[in-house]
């Protein structure tokens, strides 16, 4: 039986063991935390990340739970209506808790060794690839026939393929809260644009809502407390805005600073290793296409891993999932540029003027080619 070491049990780590798994490979995952845990709030599926998790026979898991939170659209911070939504596929977002989507994946990976305690301080590419970690304070050391990196945007595992690509921190932040559904809740996803800030907010499994704010912000800075600093950085929207961010929240409001990888990386794999998720190409949330991306990622690797040749996986992974991701990549960050980047007022009302003459089609072409994704034929 073949050995794949998988780094990294969040998202995109679990759903690659869950692929590798059903592809009959014997999977370890290491985990630097010293339990299974996703830090997170909501997280938007759409038809590709679906697609991608029907692939891992566990689509049905998450919309079971999940909600329907077809996209509504773009507003002004007052709410006038700047992009329509897309509304010729209704079923195609389902809002779910990141910790309820990780836990879904988790009971899916039974089968695989997870060791958590277990830090990967480098790998070394080969045939047979050797993995250095820091288990439970011990040194240690694994091999395996494939190793796969999904340990997020900070990867240890990318500096196997390139070890100088700076990590961009974009100069924005984001709060992020869930509450209880409100009565004036939004029925599905909705965004506001303001100048140099942005909300958004979304129901989510359990009768819950997840909100979040996101602004420009010096690098690395925290608040005394975020969920006021949150609300804060809302004051200048709609009541139904306002509301939602200043109801209590049912965990503490948490904040990270919006960080990017370059497009710089010209392959996902060395010999015997491949990057997935955030490790390959960590973007910008504008596009909300983050986790959807690795979980497309993860699909791909289940479809290929049932090929004899680890090299020949490799090569066909890296040139299905690279040219995607990064074009996801580019265009997140020239919404960015766009729209959350935009402080000054004035400039704001023009770039809101602009949107406002976006057909709706124009948007549901945009949106569809995005979410267009199946997975590699068996
Ligand atoms: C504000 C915000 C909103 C977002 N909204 C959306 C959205 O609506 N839709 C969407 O699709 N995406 C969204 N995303 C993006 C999405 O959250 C990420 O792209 C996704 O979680 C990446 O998953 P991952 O498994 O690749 O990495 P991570 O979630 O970062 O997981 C990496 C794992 O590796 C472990 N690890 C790290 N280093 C090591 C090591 N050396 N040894 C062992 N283990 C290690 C970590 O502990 C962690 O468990 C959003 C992101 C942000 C910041």
């Amino acid at each position: 039986m073949r050995e794949a070491i998988v780094v990294g049990a969040g998202i995109g780590g679990l759903a690659a063991a869950k692929g590798l798994l059903d592809a009959g490979w014997r999977v370890t995952v290491l985990e630097e935390a010293s339990a299974l845990r996703e830090v997170g709030a909501g997280v938007a599926l759409g038809r590709n990340a679906l697609a991608a998790l029907d692939a891992l026979d566990l689509g049905d898991a998450v919309r079971a739970v999940g909600v329907d939170a077809l996209l509504q659209g773009v507003r002004t911070a007052q709410g006038t209506r700047l992009l329509r939504a897309t509304e010729f596929d209704s079923s195609s977002f389902v809002g779910i808790h990141r910790t309820t989507l990780h836990r879904i994946l988790a009971d899916a990976v039974g089968d695989a060794e997870v060791v958590t305690d277990a830090t990967v301080v480098r790998v070394h590419p080969g045939a047979r690839p050797r993995v250095e970690l820091v288990e439970a304070g011990e040194q240690r050391e694994r091999v395996a026939d494939l190793v796969v990196g999904a340990d997020g945007i900070d990867s240890v595992v990318r500096a196997a393929i390139r070890d100088d690509l700076p990590v961009d921190p974009s100069g924005s932040t984001c709060w992020r809260g869930v509450v209880a559904r409100r009565d004036d809740t939004p029925p599905g996803a909705t965004q506001w644009y303001g100048a140099g800030t942005e909300v958004g907010i979304m129901p989510i499994d359990g009768d819950r809502v997840f909100w979040y704010v996101a602004a420009r912000a010096r690098v690395g800075t925290a608040a005394p407390d975020e969920h006021s600093a949150a609300i804060a950085a809302a004051r200048g929207f709609e009541e139904v805005v306002r509301a939602h961010v200043s109801a209590e929240p049912e965990a503490p409001v948490l904040r990270h600073d919006l960080r990017l990888l370059p497009t710089g990386l010209r392959t996902f794999v060395a010999p015997g290793v491949a990057l997935l998720g955030d490790a390959a190409h960590a973007m910008l949330p504008t596009l909300g296409q983050g986790a959807a991306m690795a979980l497309e990622d993860a699909a791909t690797l289940g479809v290929l891993a049932a090929r004899d040749d680890v090299d020949e996986l490799l090569g066909a992974y890296d040139a299905l999932r690279r040219p995607r991701t990064q074009s996801l990549q580019r265009l997140a960050y020239e919404v960015y540029r766009s729209c959350l980047a935009v402080r000054q007022p004035v400039l704001a009302a023009l770039r809101n003027g602009i949107l406002h003459l976006v057909p709706t089609l124009a948007a549901e072409i945009a949106t569809d080619w995005m979410l267009r994704w199946s997975p590699p034929r068996r």
